[in-house]
């Protein structure tokens, strides 16, 4: 079944995107309204809305997300100063598009705690 994100319009090139990374189950591209100098999204191809609908068959999937962070960060050359991964969950925890996605943030010194 298609789903009609603006993120699944990026994985069918219906719009526009600076795609930095792309394999068989995962895209990679610049946040449009980057938060740090380096602010890539890292998406699943399949549309799981969310990381609570993620389920136990989404385990390699889920791992293949992380370490796509990792190799993402080390190509754009954040990695030896650190960077900070963020998946916003739901109303609560701010998420505003609804297809699973980790924040890459990095290129600066990131406070803590988020607000
Ligand atoms: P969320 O708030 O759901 O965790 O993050 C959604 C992110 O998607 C935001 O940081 C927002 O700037 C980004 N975003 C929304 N629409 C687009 C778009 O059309 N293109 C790109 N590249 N990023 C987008």
């Amino acid at each position: 079944m298609r789903e009609d994100t603006i993120f699944g319009k990026i994985i069918r090139r219906e719009i526009p995107a600076d795609i930095v990374y792309e394999d068989d189950v995962c895209l990679a591209f610049r946040d449009v309204t980057p938060q740090a100098p380096t602010h890539v999204l890292v998406i699943p191809k399949k549309p799981i809305p969310k990381l609570a609908d993620a389920t136990a068959e989404d385990k390699e999937l889920l791992g293949h997300l992380l370490l796509t962070v990792k190799q993402v960060a080390e190509q754009l050359g954040i990695a030896p100063e650190g960077y900070r991964v963020v998946i916003n969950t739901g109303s609560n925890g701010g998420q505003t598009v609804f297809h699973l996605h980790l924040h890459l943030l990095g290129g600066r010194s990131l406070q803590w705690p988020p607000g």
